[in-house]
């Protein structure tokens, strides 16, 4: 392995070496856009989505599981919809011998799949609410530049929740519900951010609202994570998904949709990682803990003997934890080894180890080593998890407190902009689309959204009158 690309100045070269070296996926399919995940990847992405799910569980969703092909008229029942995804939709035609008496749709998104049972199923107000999920892959013909993991096309793991309800207010209350699950679920990758409400011009045709959660990669490019709509009526009108409420009248269902994919893999490996690789938090990483025998001319028998008591046990205790005795490699190039794909905590263990009954344990993120009794050894993983976690996230947060730029004006704006390199800048705005559509046009950039919880004060950076949020806006992924 050669010497890493800088992961500011030249993030891209940065993150293509470290995914592939560090054996995550594997780009070499020859198909543009879908990748190949490796075993050691693909153990965090299914760690990871295991934390939503059970996320999910928690606030009473169920786990269902829809179709991937779309018959073209359900798909066309919604004309937004439609013509939202119309570039980016595979159609299935035929086989090989025969052509298919129909077109199928390889889903983009599951809503037509989903809503067209929903009609089916819900008759009464006793039916809802709904609140269901799935985790799969989905297809979109992405004609921009493809990034592994980022922007493909195919989606591996994409999970999206759907919710019924009967009135605006329930369909309020969950998205509520939604941001903070999703909140819980960044928290938990340690991945910092900004939740925004997108302008009127830029949300979904119909839908009330819509929320985006917005991190700063290491390009100082925004990038989405996950996104939270309130549909309103649309799909009820246009699926006929109709209830009769207590009074008996015959009313259309409201319903909500968010979802997160994995993307948000190529984002923590992006915000944590460093010039020697990878670093995992410890909750997702697929190996937590790599135990490294240093061999010794006398008592090399003893030394490993240690280290296969010590994964036992760990194992035992649910840690998961790997004993590296590979014959032919100095210790050496296992810790760098290692050190590259991210694990983080490494335990070493010699003949003074073994002598003294205790261990040595080097932590990833700071690179620094500490040594603890061989019967304080689980009690120090756990408090060492911790710390590398929390240091982890005060590290992105920094990074992303450091991107977000205030200015007051638009020539502000754009000189702290340039300064800074990137970033999201956020002025005053009034709240009014013109001003919006001015702010973006005038700095050349894309407008992310707005928070209304945020006070401000001053003045709109475009007409002059009483400011009522930040706009934000940046270059995105
Ligand atoms: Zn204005």
């Amino acid at each position: 392995m050669s010497k890493l690309p800088d992961k500011h100045r030249e993030f891209s070269a940065w993150y293509d070496a470290v995914i592939e070296e560090a054996d995550i996926i594997d780009k070499r399919y020859p198909l543009k856009g879908m990748i190949v995940w490796k075993p050691y990847g693909f153990k965090a992405l299914k760690l990871t989505m295991q934390i939503l799910e059970k996320l999910l569980d928690e606030y009473g969703h169920e786990e269902a599981y829809f179709p991937m092909l779309v018959p073209e008229e359900v798909f066309a029942r919604e004309k937004d919809f439609l013509e939202g995804f119309s570039g980016e939709t595979f159609v299935v035609e035929r086989t090989i011998s025969k052509k298919l008496n129909r077109k199928l749709l390889l889903r983009p998104t599951s809503e037509t799949v989903m809503y067209y049972m929903f009609s089916i199923w819900i008759t009464s107000y006793r039916d809802l609410p709904i609140k269901l999920y799935q985790t799969v892959n989905v297809f979109r013909y992405e004609t921009e530049q493809t990034k592994p993991i980022i922007r493909v096309r195919e989606i591996v793991r994409f999970n999206e929740a759907h919710t019924v309800h009967k009135t605006l207010e329930e369909a309020n209350k969950q998205i509520e519900e939604a941001i903070e699950i999703y909140s819980k679920f960044f928290d938990s990758l340690l991945i910092p951010y900004i939740i925004l409400k997108t302008p009127k011009w830029d949300t979904f045709a119909g839908a009330e609202y819509n929320y985006d959660f917005f991190t700063v990669m290491p390009d100082r490019k925004a990038i989405e994570l996950g996104s939270v709509i309130n549909l309103g009526q649309k799909f009820a009108r246009a699926f006929e998904i109709k209830f009769q409420d207590q009074d008996g009248k015959w009313k259309y269902v409201y319903q909500t949709c968010y979802g997160v994919s994995e993307r948000v893999i190529g984002v923590l490996l992006s915000i944590h990682g460093d010039s020697r690789g990878i670093i995992w938090p410890p909750i997702v990483a697929p190996i937590q803990i790599v135990i490294v025998p240093i061999p010794s001319e006398t008592m090399f028998d003893s030394i490993l003997n240690k280290a296969r008591k010590i994964e036992e046990k760990l194992r035992a205790s649910g840690f998961r934890v790997k004993l590296d005795d590979r014959p032919d490699m100095t210790p050496g190039s296992k810790y760098f080894w290692w050190e590259f794909r991210g694990v983080p905590l490494r335990i070493e263990i010699g003949e003074k180890e073994v002598k003294e009954g205790k261990v040595t344990i080097a932590r990833r993120d700071l690179m620094r080593r500490i040594v603890v009794n061989d019967d304080e050894l689980e009690e120090a993983i756990k408090v060492l998890f911790k710390e590398i976690s929390d240091e982890l996230y005060r590290r992105a947060k920094e990074w992303l407190d450091s991107n977000i730029i205030t200015a007051t004006s638009i020539e502000d704006a754009a000189k702290k902009y340039n300064d800074v390199g990137g970033g999201i800048v956020r002025v005053p705005w009034c709240g009014e689309d013109q001003c919006g559509l001015a702010i973006e046009e005038k700095l050349g950039l894309e407008g992310l959204g707005y928070n209304p919880r945020e006070k401000i004060e001053g003045s709109c950076v475009v007409c002059g009158k009483e400011a009522k949020y930040y706009f934000y806006v940046g270059k995105k992924y």
